[in-house]
């Protein structure tokens, strides 16, 4: 009998369709799984990102996530939307009409009244807000505005708490609300603005005003500027959308800042406004130095900063002292290490579902990707986030030195970077010193060459004092320690700096005492030894007539007991300015102690010197000093003797000295000359 083949039984069948079903449904679990750990899963609504203003390069980054499809890639649609005038972005996303926004720290105002917004990323390390101030209106000083017309923009405690801080209160000016605008200023309604730093200074320049910048930075208020923010309930109901929005956000300004050209163009086609390219690239080059790109990662913020702008806001009242940061901090305890997988494998995913079979093998296929995928995720992240951490905290340290800091490459001589202490110090904005040859800050360009010569042979320099230039002509002296240091692969020099001009001034006032004679303002002896022994040797190198006068007051211990040592005082400046008068502008009249002066007389042989040391006497001798309703006679002795052959300055005065005590013993009041061999000191050794 032929057997037929046998059909499967029906219980087969219910067991194959089961198992499929089971291996179907598993492929789904694990393709919802991959996708709630890859990317949110795409939304109806757009989510809509409230700017603080009007399109321009400030939102460079968000542009960029959306344009280049970083948004996209997180499975999230996204509306970017300008602020309106009456409502400012903290308002729309509170009303629910944006689920993001960017605010200025002020953010932290409203957390502290309650509302429950969430900090997600500081993306300007350091605020662009300034005031400028017209040159014209004769403004010089932070100070010179009490008393003007300021716009300032609706939010801007920074700048209040700015000048406040130089003591000047808001009551002392005349305040006009403004948003953003350098247009008062243009129009010169007002006398100063409240502006950005990467924005109104180009509408300024381009209208060829000359104006002044003030930052709260150089009165220690150093705040965040643009915030990007959500709200708690967000945060709490699509936790991986905010995570995946702030990531391609981040996304976004890491391209952007690195494509600001092509950003640039972006933003002027498809988001027209009323910026230019080279307007919307000014701002893309101001910015990049207060995100401080170069030096830390796009949105960082610390717990310790931001604790430190609430410490200011709440010494200004405007949120209570112990305000608890943590829920409006996002992310600074929690590292997002989810791995990411691969968005090819998440169709995969859903195929499999469809396709029973194939799915045991894809899914079994996938696990072992995806465990291979998250453990070498997981190594590279842990190693790449320990590099970035010591990059940052590196860059940090250098960005808040206490000195500044110039990085200057050695082939072009260009300067390549510098850190905010150098910014205040060189009175300029990173952006205009960046790209300038670092030969420039040397007011005398030989110290320039000497730096670098002396680097190009010992490889680093310390304690290099220089005369450096400022942006505003403001020349200071700087002392220098550098070093030649390899930048991606050729060398640069690492310079650090401090600002000693005070220190130089100190120096010479001290110099300047060290060598005046308290009593009379006339040089003190070690002044009047220095310049003898350089005359000197001048004298020997070139030849020359020199001479000198030793004078002694006559009968001073007597005025002193007849009048008082007050009017000896009075009688020793009286003597020094009569006998000034008489000399010549190179001659030096110095006291050597007591009642006892020295001349210098460069140029002057014996003749002419005997005249010059008549004149003196007569003069003394004819002066007599008013004291009291009484006249006072003065006299004095003079030594005087010319340099000869041979002579030494201990010789030359010494025979000085010696023709003094001759006039004292011919009866005082009286010039002699030494004559005769050169001879040694012995009486007054100066
Ligand atoms: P001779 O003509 O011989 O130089 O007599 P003399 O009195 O000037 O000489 P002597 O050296 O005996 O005395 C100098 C006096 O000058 C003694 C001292 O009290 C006085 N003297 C020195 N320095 C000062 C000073 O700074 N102020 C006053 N008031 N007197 C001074
Ligand atoms: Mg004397
Ligand atoms: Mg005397």
């Amino acid at each position: 009998m032929q057997a037929f083949p046998a059909y499967p039984s029906r219980r087969k069948w219910r067991r194959r369709l089961f198992l499929l079903g089971v291996i179907g449904l598993l492929a789904c679990v694990n393709g919802a799984l991959a996708l709630a750990q890859g990317a949110p899963p795409p939304q109806d609504e757009p989510l809509h990102l409230r700017l603080k203003w009007k399109h321009q390069f400030q939102f460079a980054g968000y542009y960029a996530a959306l344009e280049k499809g970083f948004y996209a890639g997180e499975g999230l649609s996204v509306v970017l939307e300008e602020a309106s005038d009456s409502e400012d972005a903290v308002t729309a996303v509170l009303a629910g009409k944006a689920q993001y926004g960017i605010d200025s720290t002020e953010l932290l105002v409203a957390y502290g009244r309650g509302e429950p917004v969430v900090a997600l990323a500081a993306l300007f390390q350091h605020s662009p807000e300034v005031l400028l101030a017209r040159t014209d209106s004769g403004i010089t000083l932070l100070h010179d505005l009490i008393g003007r017309r300021i716009s300032l923009p609706p939010a801007s405690l920074s700048l209040l708490a700015y000048l406040a801080a130089e003591g000047i209160g808001a009551n002392q000016m005349t305040i006009v609300r403004n948003p953003f605008s350098p247009d008062p200023l243009l129009q010169g309604e007002v006398d100063a603005i409240g502006a950005y730093s990467s924005d109104e200074p180009y509408s300024l320049r381009r209208q060829g005003i000359d104006f002044l910048m003030f930052s709260p930075r150089s009165a220690g208020i150093d705040l965040y500027g643009d915030i990007l923010f959500t709200t708690a309930a967000e945060l709490r109901s699509h936790p991986d959308r905010v995570r995946a929005f702030r990531r391609a956000s981040l996304r976004g300004w890491e391209y952007a800042l690195a494509h600001p050209q092509e950003i640039a163009r972006l933003i002027a086609d498809r988001y027209p406004g009323q910026r230019t390219i080279d307007h919307l690239l000014f701002e893309a080059a101001a910015m990049r130095q207060l995100i401080a790109a170069d030096l830390i990662e796009p949105g960082y913020m610390t717990r310790g900063r931001w604790q430190a702008i609430a410490d200011l806001y709440a010494g200004f009242g405007m949120i209570g002292r112990d305000l608890d940061l943590g829920p409006f901090l996002y992310g600074l305890a929690e590292t997002d290490r989810t791995p990411r997988i691969p968005p090819g494998l998440l169709p995969a995913s859903g195929l499999i579902g469809a396709f029973g079979l194939v799915a045991v093998f894809g899914l079994l296929r996938y696990r072992k990707i995806k465990r291979a995928l998250t453990r070498e995720i997981g190594e590279r992240r842990i190693v790449e986030s320990h590099l970035r951490q010591s990059e940052t905290r590196y860059r940090m340290m250098i960005e808040a030195a206490p000195f500044g800091v110039l990085i200057s490459s050695l082939s072009t001589d260009h300067i390549v970077q510098i850190n905010a202490r150098a910014e205040d110090q060189l009175q300029a904005m990173r952006h205009w010193v960046i790209d300038k040859p670092f030969a420039d800050l040397f007011v005398d360009p030989a110290d320039h060459r000497r730096l670098l010569d002396t680097l190009n042979k010992t490889g680093s320099i310390a304690n290099f004092v220089a005369l450096l230039r400022t942006a505003t002509d403001n020349d200071f002296w700087a002392e220098l320690s550098a070093a030649v240091i390899d930048l991606d692969r050729s060398p640069a020099v690492f310079a650090s700096f401090n600002d000693i001009s005070q220190t130089k001034a100190l120096e010479r006032e001290l110099r300047a005492l060290a060598e005046r004679d308290s009593l009379t303002g006339l040089a003190n002896r070690l002044r009047v030894m220095d310049a003898l022994r350089s005359e000197f040797d001048r004298v020997t190198r070139y030849g020359g007539a020199l001479s000198v006068m030793m004078l002694d007051l006559d009968r001073f211990k007597v005025l002193n007991d007849r009048h008082g040592h007050v009017c000896g005082d009075e009688a020793l400046r009286h003597f020094a300015a009569s006998a000034l008068a008489t000399l010549r502008t190179n001659d030096l009249l110095g006291r050597s102690g007591g009642e006892e002066f020295i001349v210098l007389l460069p140029g002057a042989a014996l003749g002419a010197a005997k005249l010059i040391g008549e004149r003196l006497r007569a003069a003394v001798q004819d002066k007599p000093l008013s004291w009291q309703g009484r006249s006072v006679a003065l006299s004095v002795s003079i030594g005087l003797a010319s340099r000869q052959i041979g002579d030494t300055p201990d010789s030359l005065l010494g025979r000085a000295d010696q023709a003094l005590h001759l006039a004292k013993a011919n009866g005082r009041n009286r010039l002699e000359t030494a004559d005769g061999p050169p001879t040694t000191a012995t009486v007054i050794p100066l």
